[in-house]
This record gives C-alpha cells, sequence and structure tokens, in this order.
C-alpha cells in the first residue's frame, strides 16, 4: 500500500510536470524540479487542470491494480497450489495441475476470454477480435513447475498475459482488436514427470511423436495412460487434432522470468531475447549384477555405480572444455569453456534397488545439454555417448543411451522482437518514471540469448516467436528463492499491455 501511495505521488509529479512543461513551453525533468516557475496557465483553470491530473492518476492506478497488484495476487495464490504441502510442484496431469488449471480458466473467463482444456491439459482463453478468422496471436507460458519450485517461473507469463488482456477488456479496447488473441496455460515445459518437456506446447506446435504417448514415468504409467485416467482420449488421433495449422496464427509471445543474472546486474526490468540456447536431454541406464555388499569380491563384481560416476566426471569434462570434433583431443588440446556456450548437467540419479547394503543392479541418470550452437551440443552429446559405451564395455557393463528431448537453437523473429523492444521500453520508460529513476541508460531494454529452453523453443516450429525476459533477484530459479519485484512485474504488463495496444486501431489507441 505504501508503494502504491509512492507511485500514485510519483505519477502525480510526473502529470504536474507534464502541464507544466506544455504550460511554460519547455522541457522539464524531475531533476529541474526547484527552477520551476511559479505556475500559471492562461488557458486552463486550476479546477482542469487537478481534475486531467486526477483522471491521469486514477487511470493508471487502475491499471496498477490489474498489471501489478491482482498479477502479485493471483501468483501467490497459484503458488499455493501444490501436490507437495511443503513445496511447490505441479507435475504433468497431476492432482495440483488439475486445480491450477481450473483457476487459471476462471480467470481467463474473468478476462472475458472464451475458454477450454484441450486433450493434452493445456488451458485455453481465446477472444475473437474484430476478424475471427484472420491468424490469432498466442500467447502462453506453463502451468507446471519443477520439484520445489518458485511461483513465477511459467506462472508469470501466463497470469501478466491475462492481466494484459484483462485490462483491455476493461478499458472497452479489446472488441477492437484486428485479430484473435489466445492465451494459452501450457501443460507441460519442465518435463518432471516424464523426463520429456514440451508435451504441452509440443503437441499445439505439432512437433511430439506418437511414441511419445507411451513413454513412462517413475512408476511406470504411460503418458497414454495417465490422460485415459481422467478421461483424456490419450489416442495418436486426439494427439494430431491439437496441432494448430500455421496459416492460423500470427505469433507467438511468451513472457518469463530471465532465470539468469543479466538484467539484474544492468539494473533493468525487463529485455527481450534474440535467441534460445539447443537442448538434448539423455537418459543413461548401466545395468550390472546386483549383490551382497558384503560377500562379492570386488573382482568379481558388475557394479554399475562406480562406472556411473566415472562417466559423470567425465561428462563435466567433456562441457569444461569445448569438444572440437569425434576425435579423442586430449583435455588439454581442448579449448576452455569460459563463456558459458554449452552447458553439461546430471541433475537426477537413481540406484537400484538402492538399498545400502545392496551392490546396485542397474543405475540411471540424466543428462543436460545445451549450447547456443547447434554443432557444438551434437559434438559434445558424441562425445558423451562415445565415452560411455567406453566405460560401460571396459566395465562389462550393460549400457543404453536415450536421447529424450532434443530441440535445436532457436531464433527469435526480428520484427516481433523489435516490436517486444518498443513495448519494454515504453513500459520501462513509464515505471522509471513514476518510480523516479534516471532514465538516461543508453541501452533501456537489453537484448539477452536465453540458455533456459521455454515453450517457445516448441512455437518456433509453428510460427514465428518473440519473448521479453523479467528481471528476478539474484537470477535465481527452480528453486523456492525466485523472486521478482512487484514493479517489475508491473513493467512486463504495461510492456505487454502496450504490446497489444499498438495493435489496435488508431483512433483506440489516443
Ligand atoms: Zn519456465
Amino acid at each position: 500500500m505504501e508503494l502504491s501511495r509512492i507511485l500514485i505521488q510519483l505519477v502525480l509529479w510526473a502529470a504536474i510536470l507534464h502541464q507544466l512543461n506544455q504550460a511554460i513551453g519547455f522541457p522539464l525533468h524531475a531533476a529541474a524540479l526547484d527552477d520551476i516557475p511559479a505556475y500559471s496557465d492562461s488557458t486552463k483553470s486550476d479546477k482542469d487542470w487537478r481534475l486531467q491530473v486526477d483522471a491521469h492518476v486514477k487511470e493508471f492506478e487502475h491499471l496498477a491494480s490489474i498489471l501489478r497488484d491482482e498479477v502479485v495476487n493471483r501468483l501467490e495464490r497459484l503458488g499455493k497450489v501444490s501436490d507437495s504441502p511443503e513445496f511447490l510442484q505441479r507435475t504433468f496431469m497431476s492432482p495440483a495441475a488439475l486445480r491450477a488449471g481450473q483457476l487459471i480458466r476462471t480467470w481467463m473467463a474473468d478476462a472475458g476470454l472464451f475458454t477450454w482444456i484441450d486433450d493434452m491439459g493445456n488451458v485455453h482463453g481465446r477472444f475473437d477480435g474484430m476478424n475471427s478468422s484472420a491468424p490469432a496471436l498466442l500467447i502462453g507460458s506453463h502451468m507446471d513447475t519443477v520439484i520445489d519450485a518458485g511461483r513465477y517461473d511459467g506462472a508469470l507469463g501466463i497470469i501478466s498475459a491475462i492481466a494484459a488482456v484483462k485490462a483491455l477488456q476493461r478499458s472497452g479496447k479489446l472488441r477492437d482488436y484486428p485479430r484473435p488473441i489466445e492465451i494459452i496455460a501450457f501443460s507441460d515445459e519442465e518435463g518432471v514427470r516424464f523426463q520429456t518437456t514440451f508435451l504441452g506446447s509440443g503437441a499445439v506446435a505439432g512437433t511430439l511423436s506418437p511414441h511419445l504417448l507411451q513413454v513412462k514415468d517413475k512408476r511406470g504409467t504411460t503418458v497414454q495412460q495417465a490422460l485415459e485416467k481422467l478421461s483424456f482420449p490419450g489416442t495418436v488421433e486426439s494427439l494430431n487434432n491439437l496441432k494448430y495449422e500455421p496459416e492460423s496464427v500470427w505469433g507467438y509471445v511468451e513472457v518469463h522470468i530471465e532465470q539468469g543474472p543479466v538484467l539484474e546486474a544492468k539494473g533493468l526490468p525487463l529485455g527481450v531475447v534474440d535467441a534460445i540456447a539447443g537442448q538434448t536431454r539423455l537418459r543413461v541406464s548401466m545395468k550390472g549384477s546386483a549383490g551382497h555388499a558384503g560377500t562379492v569380491p570386488m573382482a568379481m563384481r558388475k557394479d554399475p555405480m562406480p562406472a556411473a560416476a566415472q562417466a559423470i566426471v567425465a561428462i563435466e569434462e567433456i562441457c569444461i572444455r569445448l569438444p572440437q570434433s569425434d576425435d579423442h583431443a586430449t583435455a588439454s588440446q581442448r579449448t576452455p569453456n569460459t563463456g558459458g556456450t554449452l552447458v553439461c548437467t546430471v541433475g537426477e540419479i537413481a540406484s537400484w534397488p538402492g538399498a545400502s547394503n545392496v551392490i546396485p543392479g542397474e543405475v540411471t541418470f540424466s543428462v543436460d545439454v545445451r549450447a547456443k550452437d547447434d554443432t557444438i551440443r551434437e559434438l559434445a552429446v558424441r562425445n558423451m555417448e562415445q565415452m560411455i559405451n567406453e566405460i560401460c564395455g571396459n566395465r562389462a557393463i550393460g549400457c543404453t543411451i536415450e536421447r529424450k528431448n532434443e530441440a535445436r537453437t532457436v531464433d527469435c523473429d526480428q520484427q516481433l522482437t523489435e516490436r517486444l523492444t518498443e513495448s519494454a521500453i515504453a513500459a520501462t520508460s513509464e515505471l522509471f518514471t513514476v518510480t523516479g529513476v534516471q532514465t538516461a541508460i543508453p541501452e533501456l531494454v537489453p537484448t539477452i540469448s536465453s540458455g533456459a529452453g521455454h515453450d517457445a523453443l516448441a512455437m518456433a516450429q509453428l510460427t514465428k516467436v518473440g519473448i521479453i525476459f523479467v528481471r528476478c533477484t539474484g537470477g535465481i530459479s527452480h528453486s523456492p528463492e525466485e523472486n521478482v519485484l512487484d514493479d517489475d512485474i508491473l513493467a512486463a504488463g504495461l510492456a505487454m499491455h502496450s504490446f497489444l495496444e499498438a495493435d489496435l486501431p488508431k483512433s483506440q489507441t489516443a
């Protein structure tokens, strides 16, 4: 409330400065406040002027109540919809994911959108605009989370898009939008349950192959069974029907937290993305012979655990020094990977049967490889496959390596990115004006490459894409420590609002 009051006062000052500027005919800045001559206006009465300032303040306050206060409140509410009482977790088709979908659906309806849930659990909210058959602008992000997640990843993109559309709807401008607007809350981007990302956006983009329906989660449930259990058809035909035709789509826009430290380091709330790094996700399974920890001599063991440990260290080594060819260059001959060009992570490991007094029979682990350069990523993955097979061969361990997910680097659309940049600059300028921040920054909205995959990565297979990044504290994400300032949430909402407004017939934007 305190901040709200300060903002209103600042807007009031900004409006006063604007009025003074018009009245005395030279540019004014906050820093020049002391130099302002006594106010006089020959054309407007003091009452008219105050009415105009009041209207301006009221309008901004109304916009901020939707784009900031309500979004903050909704993020908090959605952040409590979890499958665990201790931490935030919503995975594909989990009970919490379904509850989250319903909640989002009510918010879409509140913004004046027609809503439905598709056969992959994606929640859609659509407004037809002036021309229902024109290619639609799609805006979206994901509603699933990682384990022990923060409340902003994915959710911010959905909720701020709903807020921007709601603000247009409440001001009566939405009906004049020249094409349909469709917001989509995707059911799976993180890939936690099935280790296969983009089940939601991949279905809409038509990138999922039918065999994905048979992929199993840790309990042995397939995607198909998970869908059928909830009365979704789960058939190849239903999957194919989800695909949007490219002609029916104008483009895709996503707002997402940066999940990195660049914006915070620059002291700026928003950035735009030029490209998303490609990624490969592997699942490595190593099979040996289970046995008694006390009775099987070391020389007679086929223990997959040390093999996995050796492989994981070698994976790190491959990525610390960039692979340059399929040949086995020694570590010292390879280029040190100092710029974060290639990043590799083993984030999940499991052993079977998983007891302290049993030599494991099987160890499985994931490998996540990302790079902005597809050639480097592919080379790293091939190096890993070769190295893992060698380790398994030397230790007489059975090895399988599955490529669970593969996505090429995606370039964002240049024109769409330029438009998003303009909107983000307008939003940042407005925010800086009301919060009194110095605006003489050469690059008010920086261009950033994204190391994280987003639904835009899948949607790029269908249409042109653009992404706005929002600063998050310390660049931290995939953690309950994830945080976005309320004013940065407002900046994101203002940017989306401005982006949509720019498409309205000119008489409506005045
Ligand atoms: Zn995300």
